[in-house]
């Protein structure tokens, strides 16, 4: 049996490792799809699609996972929901069974006649890219919240002085900078 399980990973945290570990003891081969591929630096979601495969491959690794989860496939939003399901379907290998605990996918998932289980929460409130972002622009602990592999990918490609940057108003810089002039 081949699951799939989609998310935005933004970043990939311990809840999604926790998830994943439990998924596998219910599938022979699970499919990771990473969601809104095509977006990046943004403040909702700052790293790239190959940034987020990477830390997944990487955490996966860091707990002897990487044989077992056997696809990590980027798939960028389409502006149209009921065709979303065939989207995902053409760009993934066929699938039998969907785990997500996102509304929208359950619901697309179900009309589209899957089998779609929620995964168990593991502490959602401090295990959500939500929290993970907001303690690296506020300079929190956030590194206590994903994989060691996690923590290493974002100090090599600056994220958090990403996230810090992307964060900033043009309004203040310029306000502080003394010009008052619109
Ligand atoms: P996410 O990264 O927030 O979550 C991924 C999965 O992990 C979810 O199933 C979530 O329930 C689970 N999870 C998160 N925190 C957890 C925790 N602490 N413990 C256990 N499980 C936890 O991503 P998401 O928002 O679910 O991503 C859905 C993706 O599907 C998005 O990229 C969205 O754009 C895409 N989508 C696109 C369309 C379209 O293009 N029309 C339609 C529907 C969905």
């Amino acid at each position: 049996m081949r699951g799939l399980i989609i998310g935005r990973y933004q970043p990939f945290h311990k809840g999604h490792l926790e998830v994943i570990k439990c998924i596998l003891k219910e599938v022979d081969e699970l499919i990771i799809g990473v969601g809104s591929a095509q977006i990046s630096h943004t403040l909702e979601n700052p790293f790239t699609a190959g940034e987020r495969i990477t830390m997944i491959f990487e955490s996966l690794k860091e707990e002897g996972l990487e044989n077992k989860c056997h696809y990590i496939i980027p798939i960028p939003d389409i502006w149209n929901n009921s065709l979303w399901v065939r989207h995902v379907i053409a760009l993934t290998p066929k699938f039998n069974i969907v785990y997500t605990g996102n509304p929208l996918s359950r619901r697309l998932f179900m009309e589209e006649g899957f089998e779609v289980r929620i995964p168990p929460l593991f502490d959602r409130l401090k295990y959500s890219g939500t929290e993970i972002r907001k303690r690296m622009i506020k300079g929190e602990n956030w590194e206590e919240l994903v994989p060691f592999a996690v923590v290493r990918i974002i100090k090599e490609i600056k994220g958090v002085e990403r996230l810090r940057d992307i964060s900033k108003s043009d309004k203040i810089t310029y306000l502080k900078s003394g010009d008052t002039s619109p």
